[in-house]
């Protein structure tokens, strides 16, 4: 089918519920996709931070199909193999000691409530069940996730939302006091705002933050789904904040494609969830968790110090452009926010896919730049020459 015809049919049959870019993506090989007509492009998205390994990956293809050739699900009534083996591997490298797994992020972050909440539940009874979270954050879709988002405009339509949420400023401990109370049991935050413009939080007031939780036995929420598994050049970007957070929930790049996500637990919290008391269907499948396997196993050290220095290429090549475009460059790693002025960021975004370059926006006027950690420099540096064309000044 060509691009017309696709989208033919998802006008006729699929909800419109996306906004989305005017090309069919047909296949890819590395950095590189190529969409139905023939039109090859340089991949700054993972498809928002998630194909971590690139496309058409050898080990990984492989590892599902072989998977899918053994068992391709069989439910946690069984144990299988690879969530086992994924498991024990994702812990101890994030410093945490016990993983649950689900299919999305959003899921994911409704465990890591779930947890704080039943926490606070056996320790002191009802009614000390609010979560703090962050004004411009982002954790997810469901009603419950959406009521976690601190952004006004996600809290229209789908009435009533679960109550027990409040947000504070980012960066602003006062912010965070004047929402204290007896009724709290967590503070949840991402360590780099990710939907919301790829804000990084302020390494002090993180530390802060883990400290007041602490003082007053709140959990320690952080949603990685966007930063984890590799993202920001460490495994999980609380490993470069100083803290150990007690819940951490992880989702997009984990199974490099396949749908997958999870939270893990530190030691206080190990128990706290028990047989019936959480779970899912396709939680921990044997291929997503294979291909998951083969994700985790290419994240060495090594691996990771090279994320963080095409990270720094990345961000020191858009600065070399002098674009009149550039207002600021932020993020860590390969998650990387660009400032936009005197053009809209959706605008910039179509005119370097025009120019054979993909990127995301995130917040009101941000370009965002999630490249597969696998990007060659030499994909680096076309996509960066494709920049220099279209932002260049
Ligand atoms: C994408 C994202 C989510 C939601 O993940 P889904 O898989 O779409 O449910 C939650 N939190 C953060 C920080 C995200 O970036």
């Amino acid at each position: 089918m060509n691009f017309a015809e696709i989208k033919a049919l998802d006008e006729a049959y699929v909800l419109q519920t996306y906004g989305r870019n005017q090309v069919a993506i047909d296949h890819g090989r590395g950095a590189t996709l190529w969409d139905t007509e023939g039109k090859a492009y340089i991949d700054f998205t993972s498809g928002i931070g998630v194909c971590s390994l690139g496309y058409a990956n050898e080990a990984w293809a492989k590892a599902i199909y072989d998977q899918a050739m053994k068992v391709g699900h069989i439910s946690n009534l069984f144990y299988t193999e690879p969530y086992a083996r994924l498991a024990s591997k994702l812990a101890p490298a994030a410093g945490m000691a016990a993983v649950f797994f689900g299919n999305s992020g959003a899921e994911a972050n409704e465990g890591m409530i779930k947890t704080a909440r039943k926490y606070s539940y056996d320790k002191y009874g009802q009614g000390r069940s609010a979560i703090i979270t962050l004004r411009n954050s982002f954790h997810g879709r469901t009603i419950t996730t959406l009521k976690a988002t601190g952004q006004d405009h996600f809290h229209d339509f789908f009435f009533p939302f679960t109550e027990g949420f409040r947000y504070a400023e980012a960066n602003s401990m006062e912010s965070l006091e004047a929402q204290a109370g007896d009724d709290v049991c967590a503070v949840m935050l991402e360590l780099i705002q990710g939907e919301g413009g790829v804000n990084p939080l302020e390494r002090d007031y993180v530390q802060a933050v883990a400290e007041l939780c602490a003082q007053r036995d709140w959990l320690l929420l952080v949603d990685e789904v966007q930063t984890g598994v590799g993202r920001t050049g460490t495994l999980f970007a609380y490993q470069q904040f100083g803290v150990k957070p007690d819940v951490v929930s992880f989702a997009k790049g984990i199974a490099g494609g396949l749908p997958f996500g999870g939270f893990m637990t530190n030691e206080k919290c190990r128990r706290v969830l028990g047989s019936g008391d959480h779970g899912s269907t396709f939680g921990g499948n044997p291929m997503a968790a294979a291909a998951g396997n083969v994700v985790l196993d290419t994240m060495t050290p090594a691996f990771l110090e090279q994320v963080a220095e095409k990270g720094r290429r990345l961000r020191e090549g858009i600065a070399a452009l002098k674009s009149p475009y550039v207002s600021g460059i932020r993020g860590m790693g390969l998650m990387i926010g660009v400032g936009v002025q005197g053009i809209t960021h959706k605008e910039l975004r179509d005119r370097l896919m025009e120019a054979g370059l993909l990127c995301l926006t995130a917040g009101k006027d941000t370009l965002r730049l999630l490249p597969p950690l696998v990007i060659t420099r030499e994909e680096l540096d076309r996509g960066l020459e494709i920049m220099a064309r279209v932002m260049g000044a």
